[in-house]
């Protein structure tokens, strides 16, 4: 294993994080919170998607979420969308730098995540980037339910590699795997980032963890030292998916830079600014959020 000296950081709190829960926060708190990540360090931030406010009614605000966000040109900001219905709408706000796309493993979860399947996803990501590339923003793909499924199990490692493979021919920065369940373990995470990796060369490969049980930490600690050079994480370690049963949050930001600043590996984040926001976050929306370090004393003392 051969450790990066540092790794871009991707907080997705504002977006895959605040999905999942069931206060609806005011557009001023979430600019406040992509504010708050901004002074934290974070230099790439998921802000918004576009998708039917009626499925994802934490989402409705996506417009005038963009419309508040400071102008910073040292500060890519991604929307997420679904369709080319929604790329066009993250468009026409002028504030996304980043469209990212979805890509479902296997059909019965494309199907109820977005209504489409596998093949029809990979399809419509492709169009996705396309349409960003052009649009004068830049596009991304995450192969979603890519460690498995929570319909169909087992996700078939070789599947993923060859999803990898053609979206990586339409222009996207990167590819991403997202444990979307939450069910990946180190052990098969370092064998897909391998194959992964070696498949996109020279793309780089993001990753995406959900802490459902346990081994979110570890699966971020495999990815890197696989090869893995960007790392999403969410604030607190907010989130989950409205469409997958029991999916808990994402790894959590403080907890993630933690880990990997104390391995020498440089992430670009404040982790005092990344806790007193978790604290903060935790209070406006009354809920004591799963992350560790925010709850302990800092280390070394006076940190
Ligand atoms: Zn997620």
């Amino acid at each position: 294993m051969i450790l990066p000296s540092a790794i871009e950081f991707v907080e997705v709190g504002p977006r895959d994080g605040l999905q999942n829960e069931a206060v609806i926060l005011a557009t001023n708190d979430k600019l406040s919170l992509i504010e708050r990540l901004i002074d934290a360090g974070a230099r790439r931030i998921e802000v918004a998607s576009f998708v039917n406010p009626r499925r994802v009614p934490q989402m409705a605000d996506a417009e005038d979420v963009c419309a508040g966000l400071p102008p910073r040109g040292d500060v890519t900001y991604v929307g997420l969308v679904l369709n080319l219905r929604g790329a066009e709408r993250a468009l026409a706000t002028g504030r996304i730098d980043q469209l990212g796309a979805v890509a479902v493993a296997t059909d019965s979860f494309a199907m109820a995540n977005q209504g489409q399947t596998c093949a029809g996803s990979v399809a419509a990501a492709c169009d996705i980037v396309a349409l960003a590339n052009r649009g004068g923003a830049s596009g991304q793909v995450t192969i979603a339910a890519a460690f498995g499924c929570p319909y169909e199990g087992e996700v078939d490692p070789s599947h993923v590699v060859e999803m990898a493979r053609t979206l990586a021919q339409s222009g996207p920065a990167e590819i991403a795997l997202a444990d979307t369940i939450g069910v990946a373990d180190p052990w098969r995470v370092t064998e897909l980032v391998r194959r992964v990796s070696d498949a996109v060369a020279p793309l780089p490969v993001r990753v995406h963890f959900h802490n459902t049980r346990g081994t979110g930490l570890a699966n971020v600690w495999a990815a890197v030292g696989a090869g893995a050079t960007i790392v999403d994480a969410s604030v607190g370690g907010l989130g989950g998916c409205p469409f997958a049963l029991g999916a808990a949050g994402n790894v959590c930001s403080e907890d993630v830079v933690y880990m990997l600043e104390r391995a020498g590996i440089a992430t670009g984040m404040r982790i005092d600014a990344l806790i007193a926001t978790s604290q903060w976050l935790g209070s406006l929306i009354d809920k004591q959020l799963p992350g560790m370090a925010a709850r302990a004393p800092a280390f070394p003392p006076g940190a």
